[in-house]
């Protein structure tokens, strides 16, 4: 890897892209950028951020575009990112990506690949409603194809698991509607730019993360 390399992992909600970027981020020696888990933070401490975008993560819509840019770009360009990192959830439209290409221009970035990861939609139903969260580290579990080993309780940290209000059914409906509507046309833009790798998200986890390896390594 030289310099500041940078990866983009993508594709519809549930696909897996947190849980291949927590393995990839420490492999390459990197942080671990999550634009949700930022949002959700912002919530959390009730900032101005947060104020503005607990509606939207509620709904299941993106939050504007100018606040996920400002959040993207605070974490960015702290200084641990200056040799390069991984990020999932951002961007999310083509106003994003337009943007963030001239913000890694500004930090002399070098967006090496954008991971694509894909899964169908009975699939996603499938992970997301099983979908449970370590409060205290982010540490991501599912009920049946990756249980913690006491109820309830984070393997990592000892933490309370929880289940996002946005993991519901119909909410699910609305996130994967506005994924198919404004985040997959940053498939055709980044295959123009020569960035997209597809990943078959189907698979073990262990799996797919051999082809994202093997995708970063080429
Ligand atoms: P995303 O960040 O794309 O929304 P996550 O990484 O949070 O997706 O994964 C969604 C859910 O699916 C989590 O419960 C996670 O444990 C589970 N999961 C992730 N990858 C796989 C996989 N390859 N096979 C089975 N379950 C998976
Ligand atoms: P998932 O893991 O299911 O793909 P995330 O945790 O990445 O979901 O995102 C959760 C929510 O945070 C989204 O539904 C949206 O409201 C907000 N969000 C995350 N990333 C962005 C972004 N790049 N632009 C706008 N909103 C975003």
């Amino acid at each position: 890897m030289s310099m500041a390399d940078v990866f983009v992992f993508a594709g519809p909600p549930g696909s897996g892209k947190g849980t291949q970027a927590k393995l990839l981020a420490p492999k390459l020696k990197v942080p671990h950028i999550s634009l949700g888990d930022l949002l959700r933070e912002a919530v959390r401490s009730r900032s101005k951020v947060g104020e503005i975008a607990k509606n939207y993560l509620d709904a299941g819509k993106l939050v504007p575009d100018n606040v996920a840019i400002d959040v993207a770009e605070e974490a960015v360009s702290r200084k641990e990112c200056k040799n390069g990192f991984v990020i999932d959830g951002f961007p999310r439209t083509l106003e994003q990506a337009v943007l963030f290409d001239i913000l890694l221009g500004k930090l002399k970035s070098n967006l090496k690949k954008v991971l694509y990861i894909d899964i169908p939609l009975e699939e996603i139903l499938k992970r997301l409603t099983g979908r449970r969260s370590c409060r205290k580290c982010g540490a991501v579990y599912h009920l049946t194809y990756n249980p913690p080993k006491k109820d309830g309780i984070c393997d990592v940290c000892g933490g309370e698991l929880y289940q996002r209000h946005d993991d519901t059914d119909e909410v699910i409906k609305v996130r994967y509607e506005v994924y198919k509507k404004q985040t997959s046309p940053l498939i055709d833009y980044y295959t123009k730019a020569g960035n997209l790798v597809y990943i078959n998200g189907a698979k073990d986890v262990s799996e797919v993360f051999k082809e994202v390896s093997k995708a970063v390594a080429s």
